[in-house]
């Protein structure tokens, strides 16, 4: 008996390294040099070559790697993964990634985590605090610290009744001259701090926003270096509680906390100093623009903005590859065999924006990055003439980007609908989508009212 049916594709097979028939064929027909969009995706070929080091850094170690088993974990276990490969990176590249800290290159080598970096709030919004709101003492002095994972830190600012609107934060500071301290309370439940990554269990020190009060007059909110744990016994400090806020829509990795202040005391000089001071009478000094105490989240959004084309990148590269070998119906004149999905017209519809919105935001992305290392350079130098313009631009771009990649990568999802891209883990779209609602729903509105 013959039989009519068409020749069946090759089937991928990542265990057995074997790439599907229907993948190859659509590799081969790409018309344009790869390599040179690489290099400019990643922003140069240096670039470009330093983010495949890292990749290759991570494949090296199984426990770096990832597996399909932590989809099955438990939150803590997860967080407890994540540790795991934190030690693992620190212990295998201490020189590279930890004592030759280059802050711009940590979403790089983040990404590569499974989950989340469990001290990524210590690499970025605590270090950056420390190095920029801080003075050159204060810096000499916990940078290294830092470095050395000695001290791991979060960045509270949000509080139950306050997000957005910094102002309204209602955590106090207030000065004791006869004992030259600030002393830290939370006096309200809607002050107590809440949201904060890397607050509950990771850091045993908080950059803490507090409005300042100087004789029972409010000055302003400022931000303040806050021990909060024993380093040796790791118990939460006198007068401070601190707990995990639980379970999240996604993003469950992440170790968000509250945390709050009975009468904690913390020296004059514990106040970050670049910019402000309190000296010994009491009387506050200002030594610069105080909305670089901005510059900080403006960071964080930059870092929004990569993270958005790539994962919107990632995403689409997973539904494109799927759209190549999934076949549906015979519809190709003059021949049996199935159509594959990518060839169909509403498939392309639907790939074809992302694919340029992914470009788009990638090279502003890119242009972002840069444009904030020299802000940064500039406020070291106590030059300010770049923050308005980085505020709008980081704002209106991380907004714009968040909504692009979360939306977009659900129409990765929806383009595969039942099938293992839409709703299983496995194919880490689901995952994708989940970092980005923290992101799109995450924005602050930062007014140049701070200190009304
Ligand atoms: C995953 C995650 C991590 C976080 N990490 C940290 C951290 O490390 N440190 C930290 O301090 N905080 C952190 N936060 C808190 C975050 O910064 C705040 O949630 C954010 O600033 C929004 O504030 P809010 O929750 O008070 O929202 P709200 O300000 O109450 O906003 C609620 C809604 O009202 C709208 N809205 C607010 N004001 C206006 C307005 N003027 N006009 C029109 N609409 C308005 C908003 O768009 C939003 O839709 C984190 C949050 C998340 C989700």
């Amino acid at each position: 008996m013959t039989t009519s049916l068409a020749p069946v594709p090759r089937m991928g097979s990542i265990k057995n390294k074997v790439v599907a028939s229907d993948l190859e064929e659509e590799r081969k027909k790409c018309n344009f040099d790869q390599q040179e969009l690489s290099h400019l995706l990643w922003g140069g070929k240096e670039q470009y070559l330093r983010a495949k080091d890292i990749q290759a850094d991570f494949d090296r170690y199984d426990v770096l790697r990832g597996s399909e088993k932590w989809y099955d974990m438990s939150r803590e276990e997860q967080q407890e993964n994540a540790l795991l490969r934190l030690r693992t990176m620190y212990d295998k590249y201490t020189d590279k990634y930890f004592k030759k800290f280059e802050q711009h290159m940590t979403p790089w080598w983040t990404l590569g985590f499974q989950g989340l970096n469990p001290f990524g709030l210590t690499f970025n919004m605590f270090y950056s605090s420390v190095q920029c709101l801080g003075n050159d003492e204060q810096a000499a002095k916990w940078i290294p610290l830092i470095k050395e994972l000695k001290m791991t830190g979060c960045y509270a600012q949000t509080e139950l009744g306050h997000g957005s609107f910094v102002p309204g934060l209602e955590t106090t500071a207030t000065f004791d001259k006869e004992k030259q301290e600030f002393v830290i309370n939370s006096p309200t439940i809607s002050s107590i701090k809440f949201w904060p990554g890397d607050m509950s269990r990771f850091s045993n020190h908080a950059i803490v926003f507090a409005k300042l009060i100087i004789e029972g007059k409010p000055m302003g909110v400022h931000a303040f270096m806050v021990p909060t744990r024993d380093t040796q016994t790791w118990a939460p400090l006198p007068g401070i509680e601190m707990g995990d806020i639980g379970p999240k829509f996604g993003y469950n990795s992440k170790d968000n906390g509250y945390m709050f202040f009975r009468n904690v005391r913390i020296p004059r000089t514990s106040m970050l100093r670049r910019f402000v001071e309190v000296d010994e009478n009491g009387q506050i000094q200002l030594k610069g623009d105080l909305r670089a105490l901005y510059g900080i989240m403006l960071e964080t959004r930059v870092w929004i903005c990569g993270n958005a084309s790539q994962s919107l990148a990632q995403g689409l590269m997973i539904a494109s590859r799927y759209a190549v070998v999934r076949r549906q119906f015979s519809t190709i004149d003059g021949s049996k065999e199935e159509r594959k999905l990518l060839d169909y017209q509403t498939h392309m519809f639907k790939f074809g924006p992302l694919m340029a919105y992914i470009m788009v935001m990638n090279f502003s992305s890119n242009y972002l990055f840069k444009e904030h290392r020299t802000l940064v350079g500039e406020l070291l130098q106590n030059q300010f003439g770049r923050l308005d313009i980085m505020h709008h631009l980081s704002a209106g771009f991380k907004a714009t980007f968040s909504r692009i990649a979360y939306d977009g990568i659900d129409g990765c999802r929806q383009a595969q609908l039942t099938r293992v891209t839409t709703l299983q883990c496995y194919s880490k779209l689901p995952n994708f989508y989940q970092r980005l609602i923290k992101s799109h729903q995450r924005e602050k509105r930062h007014r140049d009212c701070l200190h009304t």
